[in-house]
């Protein structure tokens, strides 16, 4: 059942307050406190120990890299780290965390007062303040669909329990779906260009709760809030909000309340669900782990993350566009991933006009692969190719009419550029007196051009050359060319 579409009239009476939980496992070797793999798709139950099964009497030791990876991450979205951070307990029983509590941070945390600036509709920037940055390890998996007996049993997989976690809990600044949206996907941006995490959505190593509220435009209060759990795609995250704020103003619409609840999305039914009555921070019984010490943040470990942080996607759009010349959208496509734009970058700047590249391969290439519906990693022109189609076309040693020609055999044949320039070689017409043959019949046939161009509008020339150079089907030397163009029609 879809929601109801109510009134625009009454639902622009209310505003919508969301805030964004979103769990994000790091990229570590080994566990958060053990020194079991930490890695996806093993045999169920067999990266695990007495440590991350908290079996009596085994001691955990925390991971410095999982230390090192949260305060990147933290420093990368602005937040202030605290230089003595507490562990705490958070205390409840679920079959997949035998346990019974996980090791997390409560009033401590490693980092608090981010910032995280997310694009809006008119073209500006709003910042969404973060709340905090904290540390906590995963929690297994309950299998419940897969098995023979599926029906009547549910299994247990304990790999993932002790896998390195933080939680960033963005504060309640999001007003609309879209912003809970572009917030997400700036997040995760962030968080690939600083390698702390694949992010992989479908995998579980970003995941995502949003907490939403409505009240009346005039009022101060929040409204009850209700939290959305586990939404697995940013879409969905977008689609469940819309969903929850309609359902809720329809609720205060009819005279009802919003109770208090953690629900869940439905994606093949496009709702959500009430799932249980939300919990209060002292049902957890947070308490300081006993058995581990306070983090102690130095001087000396903040410099050296400082060091590794890269350039931000926002800093470098901003760098690139004026370097390259780009429009936003050109820009955004160049940096949508870091490793992306560090390939793009080191071929460009091996080429004589690196801008050259950055056009050919946005244009030529990107419109090809789009033609096709292929992803950049699978064109058949490699960046090393661009650079060599881009520096031929700077030293006129093809046309560009070649080029695409060329271009368009290599996505024929999947091929390299390189193999392809080398084996067909364009002709290209360097002799003076047969270009100059076709320019004098280009100009006997353009009387009216020639008379233009002599009244002093130059930019006709390019006319000239134009029809010159399709009349020697793209095989003329731009360079030779448009000098021998332009001394004719001086003459
Ligand atoms: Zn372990």
């Amino acid at each position: 059942m879809p929601a109801t579409a109510l009134d625009p009239a009454v639902l622009a009476k209310y505003e919508p307050v969301i805030g964004l939980e979103v769990h994000v496992q790091l990229l570590t070797e080994t566990k958060a406190f053990c020194g079991c793999a930490n890695h996806f798709g093993s045999e169920p139950n067999t990266n695990i120990c007495p440590v991350c099964l908290g079996l009596p009497g085994a001691l955990p030791v925390l991971n410095e890299k999982a230390v090192e990876f949260a305060a990147l991450a933290a420093l990368a979205l602005g937040c202030q780290i605290r230089e003595r951070s507490i562990f705490a307990r958070k205390n409840y029983f679920y079959p997949d965390l035998p346990k019974g509590y996980q090791i997390s941070q409560y009033d401590k945390p490693i980092a608090e007062h981010g910032v995280l600036d997310v694009p809006t509709a008119d073209g500006g920037l709003k910042r969404i303040g973060i709340t905090r940055l904290h540390m906590e390890e995963d929690a297994g998996k309950s299998l419940h669909d897969g098995f023979p007996d599926s029906a009547t049993r549910t299994y247990l997989d304990l790999n993932r329990c002790g896998t390195p976690l933080v939680e960033i809990v963005s504060e309640p600044d999001i007003r609309t779906p879209e912003e809970a949206f572009e917030y997400l996907t700036r997040l995760k941006e962030i968080l690939l260009y600083t390698r702390v995490s694949d992010c992989n959505m479908e995998e579980g190593s970003l995941r995502c709760d949003a907490n939403v509220s409505v009240r009346l435009k005039c009022a101060e209060k929040f409204g009850t809030k209700v939290e959305v759990k586990n939404v697995n795609s940013f879409r969905f995250v977008r689609a469940a909000l819309e969903y929850e704020i309609e359902r809720q103003i329809e609720v205060i619409e009819a005279g009802g309340r919003v109770t208090q609840e953690s629900r869940l999305w439905n994606a093949n039914e496009g709702r959500t669900y009430s799932m249980r009555s939300k919990e209060q921070a002292h049902d957890y019984r947070y308490f300081p782990e006993p058995d581990l010490p306070p983090l102690i943040v130095t001087e000396d470990f903040l410099q050296q993350r400082r060091v590794e942080l890269p350039e931000l996607p926002e800093a470098r759009r901003a760098r690139m566009t004026a370097e390259y010349e780009l429009n936003p959208k050109d820009a955004a496509t160049l940096t949508a991933s870091r490793e992306f734009a560090d390939r793009f970058e080191a071929a460009a700047r091996t080429a004589r006009n690196p801008r050259r590249v950055a056009n050919l391969l946005l244009s030529e290439i990107g419109g090809r692969l789009k033609a096709l519906g292929l992803e950049q990693e699978q064109s058949p022109v490699s960046m090393a190719g661009i650079v060599l189609a881009a520096d031929l076309l700077d030293e006129d040693k093809i046309s560009s009419k070649q080029l695409k020609q060329l271009l368009d055999v290599c996505f024929e044949k999947g091929e390299d550029f390189a193999v392809v320039y080398e084996r067909e070689k364009p002709r290209q017409i360097t002799d003076s007196s047969a270009l100059e043959a076709m320019i004098d019949e280009v100009i006997a046939a353009n009387p009216k051009q020639v008379e233009q161009y002599r009244a002093g509008k130059k930019t006709v020339a390019g006319f000239f050359v134009g029809q010159v150079m399709r009349a020697s089907k793209g095989q003329a030397n731009p360079a030779l060319l448009n000098e021998l163009v332009a001394k004719k029609l001086d003459s």
